[in-house]
C-alpha cells in the first residue's frame, strides 16, 4: 500500500508535539496518530506497511497463547505466607517475536501494538484469576517517573485499559490502580547514575499506595509486562502487604525464563475452561502464513 508523503516538517512537528512537556494525557493518541501518518514496518521482520505483519502476529500469538506458571524461574520473587514464591502467570516466554513486540511497544512509541499484546495480556490475567473465588483487584505495577516522562505513557496501564475496555477481564476482576511511584530526591538520582546496574536496581524507586485506594484485606492480583528476576513484583508485593492487602498472584505478558515441562496451565477461554489439548491455530507451524489472526 502506498502512502502519500507527509507535508514537509509535519512528521517532525508531530514528534515534537508528542514529546512536549505540556502534552501528557493525549500523548499516546498523538504517537498513534504519528504512526498512522508515517506507517512503520513490521517490528520483527521489517515487512513494509504494518506495525506487525500478519505472519509475525501469528507467531506472536502462538508464543503467548499457552499461559504458564513462571515463578520458578524468578529468584527475586517474594515468598507468600505459605512459604511459596508468589504465583506469577505469564502469557508466554520472552521469545524473539515477543521481545520485539514488547520493546517496540514500550520504547519506540508503537502504541498501536496494544491490539497485538492486549489479547495475550488478557489470557494471562484470565489464567491468573482462574478458579479463585470472589472479587479481586487488578493492580498494575507503575512505571518509574523517568520512564513515564520519556515515553509519554505507561505501557502496562495502556494494556490493562485495552483489556478492560474490550470486556476481556474475567468476572469479578476490577482494575484498581492502587500503586504509585514515590518521587526521589535529586541527590539520589545523580548518585544512582554513577553506580552499576545492581546498585541501581537496589535503589529502585519506592512505591506507595495511592491516596484513597483502600487495599486493606482486599485480594489483589498484580499485573506487569515482563518478569525477569521478580524484584519489581517483590517491591509492589511488599508495599501492598504493608497496607494490609492480600496479594494472591500476578499476571505478566512474558517471562524471560522459559516454562518447564509442568508449568503450563490448561487453556482458558472467556466462556470457561477449554480442554488442554485444544489445537491452537499457528501454535505448531511457526510462521503460519494465512492463518487468520483473532487480533485485528
Ligand atoms: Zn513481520
Amino acid at each position: 500500500m502506498e502512502y502519500p508523503p507527509l507535508p514537509a516538517g509535519l512528521a517532525t512537528r508531530l514528534d515534537r508535539m508528542a514529546f512536549a512537556s505540556w502534552v501528557s494525557g493525549p500523548r499516546s493518541a498523538l504517537a498513534e496518530l504519528a504512526t498512522v501518518l508515517a506507517p512503520s514496518d513490521c517490528v520483527f521482520c521489517q515487512a513494509p506497511d504494518a506495525v506487525m505483519c500478519p505472519a509475525c502476529r501469528s507467531a506472536f500469538r502462538a508464543a503467548t497463547v499457552r499461559p504458564f506458571e513462571a515463578q520458578a524461574g524468578a529468584e527475586g520473587l517474594p515468598l507468600t505466607p505459605d512459604g511459596e514464591p508468589l504465583r506469577v502467570v505469564a502469557a508466554g516466554a520472552y521469545s524473539r517475536e515477543v521481545s520485539a513486540a514488547v520493546l517496540s511497544f514500550k520504547n519506540r512509541q508503537r502504541v498501536s501494538l496494544a491490539r497485538v499484546l492486549g489479547p495475550a495480556m488478557a489470557g494471562a490475567i484470565r489464567a491468573a484469576a482462574m478458579g479463585r473465588p470472589g472479587p479481586v483487584a487488578l493492580v498494575p505495577v507503575p512505571s518509574s517517573r523517568t520512564a513515564r516522562a520519556r515515553r509519554g505513557y505507561a505501557p502496562v496501564d495502556v494494556l490493562v485499559d485495552w483489556v478492560a475496555r474490550r470486556g476481556l477481564l474475567p468476572a469479578g476482576v476490577v482494575v484498581f490502580p492502587a500503586l504509585r511511584v514515590l518521587p526521589r530526591p535529586p541527590w539520589a538520582v545523580s548518585e544512582q547514575k554513577t553506580k552499576g546496574r545492581r546498585a541501581r536496581s537496589a535503589g529502585a524507586a519506592a512505591l506507595a499506595v495511592r491516596h484513597g485506594h483502600m487495599v486493606s484485606e482486599r485480594p489483589v492480583l498484580l499485573v506487569d509486562d515482563v518478569l525477569t528476576t521478580g524484584s519489581t513484583l517483590a517491591r509492589a508485593y511488599r508495599t501492598l502487604l504493608q497496607a494490609g492487602a492480600r496479594v494472591e498472584g500476578a499476571a505478566v505478558l512474558a517471562a524471560t525464563a522459559p516454562p518447564r515441562k509442568d508449568d503450563h496451565i490448561p487453556a482458558v477461554s472467556p466462556g470457561g475452561a477449554a480442554p488442554a489439548d485444544t489445537p491452537v491455530p499457528g501454535a505448531s507451524g511457526g510462521l503460519a502464513h494465512g492463518v487468520r489472526d483473532a487480533v485485528t
